[in-house]
């Protein structure tokens, strides 16, 4: 039976993304604070992980930022346009490649080298500063070990190219009980003491939580900016940023025995208030959740029922109807980002960047 006599009729219809600009330089300033004898950087990649590069940076430029590093030159020309022809440093991560040179020279972008082809290739025409991403033990990217301990030796050969930064990444940064964390740093300490001069950086969020050893000249966290990590629970000190607003689109009462939603795969086991609400897939909220995931109204938890659909979802409202009734939206990730990502099955990274081109991003305060 359908009761949406209650709704303003001139709400809100669609879901929007509210994000605080101001508790992502406090998350940039805590970080910061971990690493006092580093710089701190901020990884924007992917449209600041779902969340807007170009306001994200100009933010974290004001909370005295300067180096900030995306995936491709697109990204990086993207940042450039939105920070301007200050001094902010952009790094590519992905690599370079003759064919973007003059992107690389325009926009001012600094080239992670990936590989000695790709190094080889910066050299004979050089396009501003370059960094060198060493591989020691991910096996995604970077130059192996051995051919670094080379370069390294034969510093001779990089005398014309403006070598910035020796770098690598770590592969298990947010289990600090792993074994690969000293590997790794073992193995980048002993690659950049044949670069000397050159900066060093190994850490992202994960490793500047892990300490002092792990920091080197340059830290570069990107989720914990966003509030989170990659392990399976939100770090006491950092604050969520993020929130994904769905108005309530219809309330209804559902019978016992009654079902909701595609392949009716919930069954009502007693009568329930339900609110329809306007979040699905599409926009960002995992079909994994379907059954398990909830929302919250006016911080009461409201469980999703039955299938997440494309563009709809349907919640249990039955202990916070009122609140529904008078306007609160249903609210996703903030500080339930991590525990929702669990639920999922999959990490605050792939929720954050999933969050679909249609809905809104409106910054300001979450409340
Ligand atoms: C994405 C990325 C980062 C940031 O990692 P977080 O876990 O989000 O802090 C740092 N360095 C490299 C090379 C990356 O690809």
């Amino acid at each position: 039976m359908a009761d949406a006599r209650h709704l303003d009729p001139d709400r809100r219809l669609s879901a929007r993304l509210l994000v605080d600009p101001d508790a992502i330089a406090r998350n940039y300033a805590r970080l910061a604070a971990r690493a006092p004898g580093a710089e701190t950087s901020a990884v924007v990649k992917a449209d600041a992980y779902g969340l807007g590069a170009p306001a994200v940076a100009r933010r974290l430029v004001r909370e005295g930022c300067r180096t900030f590093f995306v995936a491709t030159a697109d990204e990086g020309a993207e940042l450039r346009g939105a920070l301007g022809d200050g001094e902010a440093e952009i790094w590519v991560l992905n690599g370079y490649a003759p064919s973007l040179r003059a992107q690389f020279v325009e926009q001012r972008l600094g080239a992670v080298l990936n590989s000695t082809p790709e190094l080889e290739a910066f050299i004979a025409a050089p396009a501003g500063p370059c960094a060198l991403h060493v591989d020691t033990g991910m096996n995604r990217l970077g130059v192996p070990l051995a051919e670094a301990r080379a370069l390294g030796d034969a510093r001779g050969a990089l005398s014309d190219i403006d070598l910035r930064l020796v770098m690598s990444h770590l592969a298990s940064a947010e289990d600090a009980a792993s074994p690969l964390n000293d590997r790794q740093r073992e193995f980048f300490v002993d690659i950049a003491a044949r670069f000397p001069g050159v900066r060093t950086s190994l850490a992202n969020t994960g490793g500047v939580l892990l300490g002092e050893a792990f920091h080197f000249d340059l830290t570069r966290p990107g989720i914990g900016l966003f509030g989170a990590t990659a392990g399976p629970a939100a770090p006491e000190s950092l604050e969520p940023v993020a929130i994904l607003e769905a108005p309530i689109l219809q309330l209804r009462e559902v019978g016992e025995g009654e079902t909701i939603g595609y392949g009716a795969t919930y069954v009502a086991d007693r009568p329930r208030i339900t609110a329809t609400i306007a979040a699905g897939y599409a926009d960002g909220l995992p079909r994994a959740l379907s059954g398990r995931g909830y929302a919250r109204i006016d911080g009461a938890k409201a469980p999703l029922l039955g299938r997440v659909s494309m563009d709809l979802a349907v919640i249990d409202v039955t202990d916070c109807a009122a609140a529904a009734r008078n306007g609160a939206s249903a609210r996703f990730f903030g500080g339930d980002l991590s525990a929702l990502a669990g639920l999922a099955g999959t990490l605050p990274y792939e929720l954050l960047t999933g969050i679909g081109p249609r809905v809104a991003r409106s910054y300001g305060g979450l409340a």
